[in-house]
């Protein structure tokens, strides 16, 4: 063990899911050195997550690779379609249609109110945008990203962390001196455990769909669009009372990602290749010839949130502190944003710009956040799971029309229920955190399926098309940001003087636009690194003494 090299570097990860990746690139483009750590050979194998939301592909558009990330998954003319069926080669019930890739790069610029957004989400298998936060992460020279690697120990000394990991095959073993420690490592976490943390919440939910033991295959298949009667879709789901299930497409081709649901007294650990041939049979409604490609459980109906989200120099994320029923596409997302949340505070920390106290306001802006999104997943688990099927349904008589009519109205809403949620994906806040300056203006209520866009400090700064067609985001700095929407161009001169002061990196952007005006209300408005309105007012507010709230200062 004596031979046993050590490393250092400012933060060390463990997990390179989609949060842990995040973060690597969010400490990257501040500079910060990273080590990250996967018990993993590479980047996710299965599908896992299917949908990015447009928040997150706005976090990507920001660390420039949106574009990438859209041209992953489905051909870009691929219809993204929800679509519920009985059973897929049978009666269709319900379809919510949404846009193509290549026509949501167009529809975005003539969309507004709810859904004025820089992206609208994209249908893309979790394992296609983890290569590419990947490949973004190595792309920085201070970072190390170490895949086929376990964390096995650490310690907090309160000056520094130390670690010990070791690469999978045993054959190498490190120890690691980082500044500090991010536990990205999933719902088992090593790290959570260690640090005696525990989940609270809602778990062992039971309902038809989306509560309790699910049978995911990953499949390939070159006949399986061929035998559906009905217009593509990228996500089919069954209603029918012998087992529902849903099937996203992967690659649009020929790959799927398979979820059934588990009935009660069945048990899906050893199930192998016969029972997914039944359980495709059943979605189908016909005999379909597939290649698996692999095969695992999973268990939806959970509701949990970790009690505490960091101590001392160590912090957690993702589904190591959140764990959600998938309704809604909610964990994957949830993470992503955990760890925009955490990766510039952790930089302006490291880069001497902020206070350490600023850390603190980590877990006070995200795990309420996470609570929010849990509930709203929860509440569409319960829509789609609890939806009571009839036998007559797929009957071809006048009881099965009106059980098929009243299913249609049911799922028809639905899909806009768990599938057009502007509301969460944009009206996520943070009114209550110490790194807001509030105006005493009230934000418009949360809702799932409306977003009002707002500059009431603590939220998503409202989004804007500029006249040249680019995203008024695109102006934003890699860092903060002072719009000036007043005429005079002078009116934020003490901002830059008082940033100067401080050796922070602030952009001012001097924008005299009334549509600006009208939607941000006050003169002056200044953006967070991570795109979040923390203050705006008037000129005659000291600069100085703002920042320093801001960064933990005060
Ligand atoms: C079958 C399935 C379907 C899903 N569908 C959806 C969906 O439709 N929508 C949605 O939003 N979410 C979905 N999810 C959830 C989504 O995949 C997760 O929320 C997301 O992966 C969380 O990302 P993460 O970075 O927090 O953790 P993870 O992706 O779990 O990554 C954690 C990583 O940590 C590594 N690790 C663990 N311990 C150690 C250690 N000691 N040392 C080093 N590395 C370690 C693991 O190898 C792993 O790669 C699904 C999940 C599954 C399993």
């Amino acid at each position: 063990m004596s031979n046993t090299p050590t490393l250092e570097t400012q933060v060390l990860i463990s997990g390179g899911g989609p949060s842990g990746l995040m973060l690597a690139n969010e400490l990257g483009l501040r500079g910060v050195s990273c080590i990250l750590l996967d018990a993993k050979p590479s980047t996710a194998f299965n599908p896992q997550a299917n949908a990015t939301q447009a928040r997150t592909m706005e976090h990507y558009r920001r660390l420039g690779f949106a574009h990438e990330i859209r041209a992953m998954g489905l051909p870009s003319d691929h219809p993204t379609d929800i679509a519920y069926f009985t059973r897929l080669t049978t009666y269709e019930l319900a379809r919510l249609s949404l846009p193509t890739a290549k026509e949501a790069v167009k529809k975005i610029k003539d969309l507004s109110g709810s859904w004025s957004a820089a992206e609208l989400p994209h249908r893309v298998s979790q394992k296609f945008v983890e290569t590419v936060l990947k490949r973004h992460a190595e792309k920085h020279p201070q970072h190390s990203i170490r895949y086929g690697w376990r964390l096995k120990e650490f310690a907090d000394h309160g000056e520094h962390i130390s670690a010990f990991a070791s690469s999978i095959d045993e054959s190498q073993s490190i120890h690691i001196k980082a500044q500090f420690l991010v536990g990205a490592d999933g719902p088992k976490s090593f790290v959570r455990h260690q640090l005696g943390f525990a989940y609270e919440g809602e778990t062992g939910v039971k309902r038809d769909y989306m509560g309790g033991q699910m049978f995911a295959v990953y499949l390939r298949s070159k006949t399986l669009l061929s035998k559906i009667p009905h217009p593509k879709a990228w996500m089919y789901v069954t209603v029918n009372p012998q087992r529902r299930c849903f099937l996203a497409c992967v690659d649009g081709h020929e790959e799927f990602a398979f979820h059934s649901a588990v009935l009660p007294g069945e048990n899906a650990d050893d199930w192998g290749l016969p029972q997914a041939q039944e359980r495709l049979k059943e979605l189908m409604g016909c005999e379909v010839d597939f290649e698996m490609l692999s095969h695992q459980t999973w268990t939806a109906g959970h509701s949990l949130v970790a009690n505490h989200f960091s101590s001392g120099r160590v912090f957690l994320m993702g589904d190591a502190v959140h764990l959600f029923t998938p309704t809604g596409g909610l964990g994957y997302n949830t993470a992503i944003e955990d760890a925009v949340n955490l990766g510039w505070k952790l930089a302006s920390v490291l880069n001497g710009k902020a206070s350490p106290k600023l850390l603190e306001s980590y877990e006070l802006e995200r795990k309420p956040l996470a609570q929010r999104n849990i509930n709203y997943a929860r509440g569409f688990a319960d829509s789609v799971g609890l939806y009571p099927v009839t036998k007559a349904i797929e009957e071809d008589s006048p009881h099965g029309e009106q059980e098929r009519a009243l299913a249609s109205a049911h799922f028809n809403a639905h899909a806009r229920l768990e599938f057009n949620i502007p509301g969460v994906t944009f009206g996520g806040r943070y009114d209550h955190s110490p790194a807001i300056v509030p105006d005493g203006t009230q934000p418009p209520k949360d809702q799932a399926n409306v977003y009002e866009p707002t500059a009431t400090p603590g939220g998503r700064p409202p989004h804007a098309w500029m006249q040249d067609s680019s995203s008024l985001y695109d102006h934003f700095g890699a860092e903060w940001t002072l719009l000036n929407l007043s005429d005079d161009e002078h009116m934020s001169e003490a901002w830059s003087k008082a940033a100067s002061n401080m050796q922070l990196n602030l952009k001012i952007l001097h924008l005299p636009l009334p549509q600006l005006r009208e939607l941000y209300v006050q003169p002056l408005v200044l953006i967070r690194p991570d795109q979040i309105v923390g203050w705006r007012g008037e000129p005659k507010q000291e600069p100085e003494g703002l920042l320093k709230q801001l960064l933990g200062f005060l």
